[in-house]
Parts: C-alpha cells; sequence; structure tokens
C-alpha cells in the first residue's frame, strides 16, 4: 500500500523514517516521502507510478524475504521459540526484519521496473 503521509514520516519504499525529500509528479500532491538512502530516492519514482496490485504483491514477497533471513536467524541461533530469545536477540530478531524488508523491496523494485 502506497503511503502518502501529509508530513514526512514513513519512506515510501523502505518505511524506515522518511526525510524531507519526496516525490511527486511536478511539484504537486500527493507527495511520497523517502528516506535518505539513494536507492529509494531513485526508486521513489517507480514506487509512485506502480500499479497498485504490482505494489502490494512486491511488499508480499519483500516481507517474505525479511522472514527467510529472520528465519536464518533464528536457525544460527539454534532456537525455534521466540520465547527462548534473549532481549538482545528479540533485538535483532526485529532488527533483521526491519533492514531485510527496506532491502529487498529496493531489490525487487528496481527488478520489477528493469526496462528488460
Ligand atoms: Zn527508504
Amino acid at each position: 500500500m502506497r503511503v502518502f503521509d501529509p508530513e514526512p514520516i514513513c519512506c515510501g519504499v523502505c518505511r524506515r523514517e522518511a526525510t524531507g525529500i519526496g516525490f511527486a509528479p511536478k511539484g504537486g500532491k500527493p507527495i511520497l516521502w523517502l528516506c535518505e538512502a539513494p536507492e529509494c530516492i531513485s526508486l521513489g519514482k517507480d514506487v509512485f507510478h506502480m500499479v497498485p496490485k504490482t505494489l502490494t504483491a512486491t511488499e508480499a514477497l519483500a516481507l517474505q524475504d525479511a522472514g527467510a533471513e529472520a528465519g536464518a536467524y533464528l536457525e544460527r541461533l539454534g532456537k525455534f521459540s521466540l520465547a527462548d530469545l534473549t532481549e538482545k536477540e528479540w533485538g535483532n530478531f526485529l532488527t533483521t526484519i526491519l533492514n531485510s524488508y527496506g532491502e529487498n523491496m529496493r531489490k525487487r523494485v528496481t527488478a520489477a521496473v528493469a526496462p528488460f
């Protein structure tokens, strides 16, 4: 789902904190706010114009990627119940999901709009 916050809150690509940078067609509204990652800045226009169904599917795949990476983290720990995680491991688990989602959104949006 495309996020059009009235002011910068979430990056329209990776969902991390948005800054004052955004994409809007010819300076109009709505504005798709973006974070400071150069890839998000360059992908803002593509996400803005992406067909909603394609964007939703891309987000779902990026979330699956993030889940797989978080699962791999648990496998490395040898822990398979979230209740067994220490506070630090729980933090790492959540950070893995958050960062992986953003990275995979950038990868998948790039792949989806590649001109070939
Ligand atoms: Zn971003």
